[in-house]
């Protein structure tokens, strides 16, 4: 254990295989470090970050104008893609678990089946990874794919991102908004939970709309967890929490991981990266006062998102510790916020 800042953050999503899938990067160049994208192992090093949720998520064809040229300026309410094809999606999937297995094999990360094994890998010289799947595009309504991909790693299933499945619909980016737009679950929606359940695979509430975050509550037997979402009482996004919600979470001993997204971080909703860190400040606040202090932690969107200009990328996590104990947060709450909720809700959802 040489030079890694402590405590280590670890944290509910980044999309680093994105840039592996999309050929921006190799596992070789994760390793040596590279300047582009938000993590790298070198930086991990600097900045403490060891590691979190990899998220595999398959893209949509791009159409027109990127997100952050829609979202710089109001009015911020991005149109939703169109619903994926489930075999493209399948093979596109496939891909993300041979990226995470190069990256393994290149020695940036470990992956990690259960909470100890983060634990260990927190330790070590690599990122911990545990592995996401953000929409459930590559599995049928029947959901007879979760067995194998539970046994090639998978541990942690969002059943939407904001556009529709066959299983449950999104929330759109949009500012101001309610999550309440769309229907809940499908029948099927309702067996994907039920078999996450019994695979012990976790159902993450991040990008799920508000009739659908129901129907999970009322049929999960796990915690609730929203691996990357923030506070609507601070910041009216559709894709944050409302204080409704995060009573219910607070009911199942759940947890939510504060998103870096300068939109979903700013009470203006811009996605523009002049953002003070009293902001974020602002979120972990009122979550705190709502979840408690041991059902709070991070969920940084590094790689998938506009961050904060102070925080630029993972070496900014020293940044996030000045703030942090600036804001009165002391060493043993610091620890809970960094990794330690994370490792016990992880346990409590998948037993240890
Ligand atoms: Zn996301």
């Amino acid at each position: 254990m040489t030079g890694w800042p402590t405590p280590r953050f670890f944290d509910g999503h980044n999309d680093l295989l994105l840039r592996l899938l999309t050929h921006k990067v190799t596992a070789e160049e994760i390793v040596q470090g590279v300047d582009s994208g938000h993590i790298c192992l070198p930086r991990a090093r600097k900045g403490g970050f060891g590691g979190g949720f990899f998220a595999i998520f398959v893209p949509s064809p791009s159409e027109g104008a990127s997100s952050f040229e829609v979202m710089a300026n109001p009015p911020y309410d991005l149109p939703l893609p169109a619903p994926l094809r489930r075999d493209e999606a399948w093979d596109f999937v496939q891909a993300g678990f041979g990226a995470l297995d190069a990256l393994e094999q290149a020695g940036a990360i470990t992956i990690c089946r259960d909470a100890d094994e983060v634990k260990a890998a927190l330790d070590g010289e690599t990122m911990a990874a545990v592995i996401h799947i953000e929409g459930a595009e590559a599995v049928s309504e029947s959901c007879v794919e979760l067995e194998s991909l539970y046994a090639q790693g998978l541990r942690s299933l969002g059943p939407v991102w904001s556009r529709p499945t066959v299983f449950a619909e999104g929330v759109p980016f949009k500012h101001p908004s309610s999550p309440d737009i769309g229907a809940g679950l499908t029948e099927a929606g309702k067996r994907l939970v039920a078999e996450c359940n019994r695979l012990k695979i976790m159902v993450d509430l991040s990008h799920l709309n508000e009739k659908g975050f129901d129907d999970v509550a009322a049929l999960s037997d796990a915690p609730l967890v929203a691996t990357h979402s923030n506070a609507h009482a601070v910041t009216p996004h559709a894709r944050n929490l409302t204080d409704r919600q995060l009573r219910q979470i607070a009911e199942t001993g759940g947890m939510v991981g504060i998103n870096f997204a300068a939109a979903f971080l700013r009470e203006d909703g811009a996605m523009r990266a002049d953002v003070p860190g009293e902001v974020i400040m602002r979120h972990l606040d009122h979550l705190i006062a709502i979840l408690g202090e041991d059902h709070v932690g991070f969920g940084s969107d590094f790689d998938g998102a506009l961050l904060p200009e102070k925080m630029g990328d993972c070496t900014g996590l020293n940044w996030l510790r000045d703030e942090l104990r600036g804001h009165g947060v002391d060493d043993v709450l610091l620890a809970k916020l960094a990794h330690g909720n994370w490792l016990k809700v992880m346990a409590k959802t998948w037993g240890s």
